[in-house]
């Protein structure tokens, strides 16, 4: 049977909006709309105007449409389970009920969700992991944060869960959270450009860094292999505990391609020892699609277990 779910994926500076068809095989986005993220003078302003902007998206795609449920996904510390914006430096807000306010202007069911996990549900329904049940989606952007399923569910935590990027793995540098020592302060995306920077007096961004270490410059080799290292002792971090069967890794840092899966997969292989499962390293598939793409998963999931 197919559904139709109205998707948003609120990002920090644009908003996506798809009218999705979803049966239990697949979802395909039948149209899509794309905003800037308003942006308020306070937290509760801001999320005042994110609700509405979502209101008037789901208006606007439902025009010719029967729709049967809508899906928000967010950025930042989300509970799930009481559809509660628990923080986002980003957007400012901070314990935001966005998904009661979002229920007061739309008269469907309305689910909300964590950008990070929809998009790692995604992936593992309809993208690099589908048909495996223990599965690591690690977006590596400006941050690094994991989807983390367990026997094809989704772990939230509270919304707390995934935070592999701030594991102290004992090198000492500074990090945005506080904290020194975390994986994200040398092999996030930001980290490679910044310490690039800072070694050459170049500015180039963590994509050129890759193209530098192609083309055999030792400053962006060095950064690399630091960067490649410090994901590996994360990765080992999430094998040990969570063994999964697959991670798949997302977000513009993975765009490198072989340059970072095979170095990893060497790397995390010399750390594993013979009680480890080995998972799969697999790249993304489904692009900055998958937040929407799990948004209208979650959307329609919530109307199965009605
Ligand atoms: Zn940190």
């Amino acid at each position: 049977m197919t559904a139709n779910a109205i998707a948003v994926d609120v990002g920090g500076t644009e908003m996506k909006a798809a009218l999705v068809a979803v049966d239990r095989h697949r979802a395909e986005p039948l149209r899509w709309l794309r905003r800037p993220t308003p942006r308020g003078a306070d937290g509760a302003a801001t999320a005042e105007l994110v609700v509405a902007a979502v209101a008037e998206l789901v208006t606007e795609l439902r025009v010719d449409a029967s729709v049967d449920a809508v899906g928000v996904v967010v950025p930042g510390a989300v509970d799930e389970d009481r559809g509660i914006g628990v923080y986002s430096a980003n957007l400012g807000w901070s314990d935001a009920p966005l998904r009661d306010l979002l229920a007061e202007r739309i008269d469907l069911p309305v689910s909300l969700g964590h950008d990070v996990r929809a998009g790692g549900l995604a992936e593992a329904r309809l993208g690099a992991a589908r048909g495996m049940r223990d599965v690591v989606v690690l977006p590596i952007g400006t941050g690094i944060a994991a989807a983390l399923l367990f026997d094809g569910q989704l772990y939230s935590g509270g919304g707390f869960a995934g935070e592999i990027g701030h594991v102290d793995i004992g090198h000492g540098e500074p990090c945005g959270c506080g904290r020194t020592g975390c994986v994200e302060a040398l092999a996030s995306s930001a980290a490679v450009a910044r310490r690039y920077r800072e070694r050459t007096g170049v500015e180039r961004s963590s994509a050129e860094v890759a193209s530098a270490v192609r083309a055999g410059d030792p400053d962006a080799q060095a950064v690399w292999q630091e960067a490649v290292d410090a994901l590996a002792k994360g990765l080992l971090v999430l094998v040990t505990v969570a063994a999964p069967e697959c991670i798949v890794l997302g977000g513009g840092f993975a765009q490198a391609g072989d340059l970072l899966t095979e170095p990893l997969r060497d790397r995390l292989e010399g750390m594993l020892a013979a009680y480890h499962r080995r998972p799969r390293l697999e790249l993304a598939e489904l692009g900055d699609t998958a937040g929407c793409l799990g948004a209208a998963l979650l959307a329609t999931e919530g109307l199965r277990t009605k």
